[in-house]
């Protein structure tokens, strides 16, 4: 075939290929991955046995070579196996396929597995399972105030040899990214541990549609039905994406119903509270809010540098304490993005052998940075100033007066006015009811240190680099 003629219908067919397959790739790499590499990616042409792509730089080029080339070509061969070489061209800009709609696809919930510790077990098709994921364990969950309360029921629950009926079901639910599917499957791994005659199921939504779907078609229910019945604890994670699925809700509504009745345990996951659910049926949505309820809120900034902290531990890596902070302070969307964030650092750094500098960082994470951006509030720069000296926020609030609370108290009032727009009046009520006065004191006494105490003028400027850049 000459590469010359120019056939529009079999262009559009590998657009549309090209587009199922990005989708994926989303899915089967996670969302930071998809964002950071494969999303940069254009198709040229797929004719002649060749697959041929382009991607915007040199550097995005090796790296999607090495790291995604046998996916993708595998991928491509699912739809058309003349394909047997995969090309990649440096080119910005260009694309035969410009207008190929990418799917953004946030259900892609599917775990990050760049990361060396990631492993799956247990992914047989055919089960009655999903997998779980071997570093998902409540050893590596780490706690702050805005999931505790979803880390000790889930905790509770995984350890106790009862079902409580207050808390049966558990439902759990938080934006995506969370930590969800985290708690479950540590839920799964510790039932597991402890007790290997239970049966626990960990089961995505999807999934649970998926089989239910496949026994239809096989004529298969009454075996479909049957495996619910010897099941000790079950867990349907993302409960949302069975919305508007009339008869796999009644199905799992049944399943729900019989496990239940029988004194089995049920864990249930979703992006929102049960009542606010839309597309299901109103008796399955009381029936899902019946037991414990429990939103994880988002993280805030401790929290954050101490997922960051563990998570260099676990890698036996180390980066610049003002590099962690910045990440923690500016990624706040998500930890699975903060954890895509700092993969993206760590494989930058290494690949360019450079260490790892906040300014850096500003350019390997540009785009994250900049979805991420945010107007500073006045509760992250108290609750970052209160980590930071090692005291708690309510002390740091508080009126009491002892040097190693005063100080960083009048520190965080001179960034709030440096980094907002309060008023000092706000501020001082901001600050557990104080007198503008008070602040502007503050102010004045930090501003004095910092002409004749040079470390703390350079600790302050660290301070406010980590919010302004
Ligand atoms: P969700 O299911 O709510 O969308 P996940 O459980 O998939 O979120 O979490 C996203 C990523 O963030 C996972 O890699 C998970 O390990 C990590 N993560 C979330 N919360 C925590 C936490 N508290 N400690 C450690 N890692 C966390
Ligand atoms: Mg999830």
């Amino acid at each position: 075939m000459s590469k010359a003629s120019f056939r529009p219908e079999l262009v559009n067919e590998n657009s549309k290929i090209w587009a199922n397959i990005l989708n994926k790739l989303q899915i089967e790499f996670g969302e930071p991955t998809y964002r950071s590499w494969l999303s940069k990616l254009n198709l040229i042409s797929a004719e002649g046995g060749q697959l041929i792509l382009a991607a915007p730089t040199r550097f995005i080029r090796e790296w999607i070579l090495t790291h995604y080339a046998s996916s993708i070509k595998s991928n491509w061969q699912s739809f058309n196996k003349s394909i047997i070489n995969l090309d990649i061209i440096v080119a910005n800009n260009y694309s035969a396929t410009k207008n190929i709609k990418k799917t953004s696809n946030s259900l892609a919930s599917k775990p990050l597995v760049n990361l060396e510790l990631s492993k799956k077990v247990n992914d047989d098709q055919d089960q009655l399972s999903s997998s779980l994921e071997i570093r998902y364990k409540f050893d590596n969950f780490v706690v702050g105030e805005s999931n505790q309360l979803a880390y000790r029921s889930a905790k509770a629950i995984a350890e106790s040899n009862l079902v409580q009926p207050q808390s049966n079901p558990l439902f759990l639910y938080g934006g995506v990214g969370l930590g969800k599917t985290h708690l479950m499957n540590s839920i799964a791994w510790c039932i597991n541990r402890q007790n290997n005659n239970k049966k626990v199921v960990y089961l995505s939504a999807e999934r649970f549609m998926y089989s239910f779907i496949k026994a239809l078609r096989n004529k298969d229910l009454i075996k479909f039905k049957e495996q619910f019945q010897t099941i000790d604890t079950l867990m349907i994670d993302d409960i949302q994406f069975i919305c508007n699925k009339e008869s796999t809700q009644e199905e799992f509504f049944h399943a729900f119903n019989s496990l239940i009745n029988n004194g089995r345990q049920l864990i249930i996951s979703a992006d929102r509270a049960p009542n606010e659910l839309l597309g299901i049926q109103d008796r399955l949505k009381s029936r899902l809010g019946w037991g414990l309820v429990i939103d994880i809120h988002h993280s805030d900034y401790e929290l954050r540098l101490n997922i960051l902290k563990a998570k260099l531990t676990q890698l036996k890596l180390s980066i610049a304490d003002e590099v962690i902070e910045f990440l923690a302070a500016k990624i706040t969307s998500n930890i699975r993005e903060l954890e895509g964030a700092l993969n993206k650092v760590i494989a930058h750094s290494t690949l360019m052998n450079k260490v790892i500098s906040i300014e850096n960082t500003k350019i390997i994470l540009a785009d994250l940075l900049k979805s991420n951006e945010q107007i500073i509030s006045i509760e992250e720069i108290q609750k970052l100033v209160a980590a930071r000296y090692n005291i708690k926020v309510i002390d740091m609030l508080s009126n009491k007066r002892l040097r190693s609370l005063a100080r960083p108290r009048q520190i965080a009032m001179y960034l709030t006015q440096m980094l907002t727009s309060k008023s000092l009046v706000e501020i001082g009520r901001k600050f557990g009811n104080k007198d503008h006065t008070t602040v502007i004191h503050a102010i004045k006494k930090i501003e004095s240190l910092c002409i004749t105490d040079h470390k703390f003028n350079n600790d302050i400027k660290a301070l406010i680099r980590i919010f302004h850049n």
